[in-house]
């Protein structure tokens, strides 16, 4: 009997919104990632900057996606610019569930607009 092995990408609600399955609000495409509007904003500014490549999370990086971190993190930088909170934004990766990872597909937090809060809880 052949078993099913469990299959992340069809699950995955990150993948389903950059196969157009599932709706998102895109601030930007690329051949390499994408951004939406997070779906429960937790400043005035929330962007989700998400490569397309399914990726648990930044623990399962290796050195072969030096460059898709590098794009991201530029991604972010210019969309900071672009949606006008360049004077102070943040951008954060949750990585596991003790660090509040709820969706198992890397992605950047880019939130702005109000100040920010040191440490983060
Ligand atoms: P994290 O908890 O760091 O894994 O972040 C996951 C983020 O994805 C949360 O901020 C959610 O609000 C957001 N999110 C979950 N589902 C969707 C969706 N369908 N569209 C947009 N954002 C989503
Ligand atoms: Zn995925």
């Amino acid at each position: 009997m052949v078993e099913l092995k469990e299959d992340p990408v069809s699950k995955c609600v990150f993948c389903g919104i950059i196969g157009k399955k599932l709706k998102a609000t895109f601030i930007h495409e690329d051949p390499r990632a994408v951004a939406f509007k997070d779906v429960n904003p937790k400043a005035p500014t929330h962007v989700l900057v998400v490569p397309r490549r399914h990726l648990a999370s930044l623990s399962q990086a290796t050195e072969s996606d030096e460059g898709l971190l590098g794009h991201l993190q530029l991604l972010a930088a210019n969309l900071a610019r672009q949606l006008g909170i360049d004077s102070g934004f943040r951008l954060v990766a949750n990585n596991g569930r003790g660090a509040g990872q709820t969706v198992d597909h890397l992605h950047y937090h880019l939130l702005g607009g109000r100040p920010m809060q040191w440490p983060p809880g």
